[in-house]
């Protein structure tokens, strides 16, 4: 099934629900970064989550980062995304491979670990951004989102992230959710959810048997009024350009530059994001130097 991110509620309003199948996100960020299944599996269900979220914001220039980061071999993630649903993100140890767990799986919270937090940093264009931090539950990405909004944002929550990474590497099935319940929520609502939850397969399996988001939602959410209000494409896209390297060579100040710049060699830049190379010749930084001096 090809990618889709939709936003719905169920019972009236009551639930607020986003949903995405990001297969072919997951795989194109996985391609970009080169990584070993347990990378993959980890960096993907970031991903997924990311453009969720990002969902969530209320203007185009707005941006969500989340960051990730327990201690253990994947040396940290960062996604950022936009109300659009766009999404870059980067894994600090792209060739993490760890045997399956205890459950047969990809085992993610080994991967990223359990001694940090989880960051979430929503930029609004104002002063200061906005940050809320929670310590890392357990690593699985979904568990530990939920936790966050639980905790930090006071919003009862469930959120589901999976990827399904394949022989070859390709990813077979990548998408997950996001479920809260509104302040006017029927008490038992989040009893019965929980429960429907735990019982339906996990959302990979659906994917890959061909089940569209649609389906998916309308099969968990079985005669609770389910409402798909809007839908989105949710796609990989980097906004880095050779102006915002050259800021950022810029701020790291005129004695570093300069530093960078006695030594004489040309200097190459690479996007954390999506590996784009940035080349600065030995002239290029001393034309940089002297607009700093100006
Ligand atoms: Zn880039």
């Amino acid at each position: 099934m090809a990618d889709k991110l939709v936003k719905a509620t169920a019972k009236n309003g009551q639930i607020r629900i986003i949903a995405a199948i990001t297969t072919e996100l997951v795989d194109e960020s996985v391609k970009i970064h080169k990584c070993a299944p347990t990378a993959a599996a980890a960096l993907g269900r970031m991903i997924t989550v990311g453009s969720l979220m990002g969902t969530m914001l209320k203007s185009e220039k707005d941006t969500l980062t989340l960051k990730i980061s327990g201690g253990g071999p994947a040396r940290g993630i960062v996604v950022t995304s936009y109300a659009d649903a766009h999404v870059k993100g980067y894994i600090g140890n792209p060739n993490v491979d760890l045997p399956a767990n205890a459950k047969g799986k990809l085992d993610v919270g080994g991967a990223i670990g359990r001694n940090g937090d989880l960051t979430v940093i929503r930029d609004m264009g104002l002063k200061e951004p906005y940050i809320g931090q929670v310590p890392i539950y357990t690593g699985e990405v979904g568990d530990d989102l939920a936790y966050y909004f639980t905790v930090s944002e006071q919003t009862p929550s469930a959120v589901g992230a999976g990827v399904l990474v394949d022989k070859d590497l390709s990813i077979k099935a990548a998408g997950g959710f996001i479920i809260q319940m509104m302040p006017d929520a029927e008490e038992l609502l989040a009893d019965l959810l929980t429960y429907r939850l735990q019982e339906i397969p996990p959302i990979t399996k659906m994917i890959s048997d061909g089940k569209t988001i649609e389906q998916i939602l309308e099969y968990i959410f079985e005669e609770m009024d389910l409402k798909i209000l809007e839908e989105i494409k949710p796609e990989y896209r980097c906004d880095c350009s050779r102006e915002k390297v050259e800021r950022a060579l810029i701020s790291i100040g005129s004695k570093d530059l300069k530093e960078i710049y006695e030594d004489g060699k040309s200097e190459e830049l690479v996007c954390e994001f999506c590996n784009k190379k940035y080349e600065f010749t030995h002239e290029q930084i001393g034309k940089l130097l002297e607009s700093i001096d100006k």
